[in-house]
């Protein structure tokens, strides 16, 4: 399988080439030339095989030979190590809960998967590698945590001082071993300043191996698919296949799900539900799209005017606007909105949504107004107790925190201190 680059001016490359480039150097965004369907069997079948087992089959078309078969079984299996339950929350709605992962969000199976697959494909690599992200909060947690204790990989983070959460902030500074995290006295366009100063600086390249992490990554981005598969294996009505609701900011999370569909996993209709950062919403309304400047709202890690994935899925559907118009539907949902959804939602059905899940709940139930017939889930990315800043005074209650990140909330946070200057930051990369 090779994946070309949606600029179309690079030259094709591997899965393996692809994850340690990140970005294709036309700047376009890498895309698998064929999605092949799976064997009609396994879905019919899917009930009678392990999370591991369907995992391991939706990704190793997309990975080809660049792992080999055991390898590819034990990085699958330890990406998933833990559960993706889907409750009930009404007749209608379900809610498939992707926050039992070491960092309480969906983005920790991307993470967990990318890092693997660059552990393994860095072993020839003679430099010393170094992943570089800028943060602005829930990223850099799941990458610090996927990486942890990787052999031949230095992560260093950056994240701007003061502006992210304190669960965030222990997330990236109590690791330690080869995650490494710098305070920035400036904002998160600083940090990813210095780190694209960084990308294009060639004697430092000449030194180190430099590579990212981020959420354009095809390893990132592919093994999202994993968990829609898991969904249908546990949605019990499969003559009828669910309506599902991705709450969306760069868009990769419901492109890798549509991908999954292409690959024959049967779902009805997709919603991608938006906050006020709604320039997919507007084309899929008019047709034609514009790219905005994001503004701040209380689902906060949705807040993208212009989502890098956008790309890939009108990549999916040929550039067809009924195509996509076919497939997908979405709504914008504001902050009033979604206060309401998650107060009413805890409150009628004792199920406590964070603002992001909030935010899908609220789309999906304008969707199913329309299609009485249909049900549907949402997609739960993220713990209530991350955003409890937002949730505890609309519910009046205080989130209950699990016990996975009890443990880091008396550790202490270690990060070097730097002012936005790259002269500094390149230094401290040279040390
Ligand atoms: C990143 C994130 C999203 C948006 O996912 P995309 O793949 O960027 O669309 C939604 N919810 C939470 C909690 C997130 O962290």
């Amino acid at each position: 399988m090779l994946y070309y680059s949606t600029n179309q001016q690079s030259p094709k490359v591997s899965f393996k080439e692809a994850t340690i480039k990140g970005q294709a150097p036309d700047k376009g965004l890498y895309f698998p030339e064929r999605i092949r369907e799976l064997p009609k069997d396994f879905i019919k079948n899917i009930d009678h095989y392990s999370k591991e087992e369907i995992a391991f089959r939706a990704i190793q078309p997309f990975v080809g030979d660049t792992i080999p078969t055991e390898v590819l079984q034990s990085i699958v299996a330890e990406t998933i190590n833990f559960n993706f339950p889907l409750v009930k929350i009404t007749d209608s709605i379900f809610s498939l809960e992707l926050f039992h992962g070491p960092t309480l969000a969906f983005k920790d199976v991307g993470a967990r998967f990318m890092s693997r697959c660059l552990g393994y494909f860095v072993k020839d690599i003679k430099k010393p590698v170094t992943v570089l992200v800028a943060t602005s909060g829930d990223t850099g947690g799941a990458v610090a945590s996927g990486f942890y204790e990787i052999e031949g990989v230095d992560v260093v983070i950056l994240y701007p001082s003061g502006k992210v959460s304190s669960v965030q902030e222990l997330q990236l500074t109590t690791l330690g071993k080869n995650i490494t995290a710098i305070e920035i006295d400036g904002n998160f366009d600083d940090c990813q300043q210095l780190v694209k100063q960084a990308f294009a600086d060639e004697q430092l390249n000449q030194e180190l191996f430099l590579t990212s992490a981020n959420s354009i990554n095809v390893a990132r981005w592919l093994p999202q698919q994993f968990y829609y598969f898991f969904a249908y294996q546990q949605w019990t009505d499969k003559g009828r296949p669910p309506v599902v609701c991705v709450p969306s900011g760069n868009f990769g999370n419901i492109c890798a799900g549509m991908v999954a569909h292409l690959t024959g996993l049967p779902v009805k209709h997709f919603v991608a539900a938006v906050n006020a950062n709604d320039s997919v919403y507007k084309y899929l309304e008019t047709g034609s799209y514009q790219s905005q400047q994001a503004v701040a709202t209380i689902s906060n890690a949705m807040d993208v005017g212009n989502p890098s994935n956008f790309i890939r899925i009108l990549e999916l559907f040929k550039h067809e606007y009924p195509q996509v118009k076919n497939v997908v539907s979405s709504f914008s949902i504001t902050d009033e909105e979604t206060r309401t959804t998650l107060k009413n939602i805890y409150s009628k059905y004792d199920y406590l949504l964070d603002p992001h899940g909030a935010v899908a709940f609220a789309g999906l139930e304008k969707y199913l107004q329309k299609h009485l017939n249909d049900k549907g889930m949402i997609l739960e990315t993220a713990h209530p107790v991350k955003f409890y800043d937002v949730v505890e005074p609309i519910t009046g209650q205080k989130v209950e925190t699990p016990e996975t990140i009890k443990g880091i909330l008396n550790k202490k946070k270690e990060s070097v201190k730097l002012s936005p200057d790259y002269h500094s930051f390149k230094q401290f990369l040279l040390l």
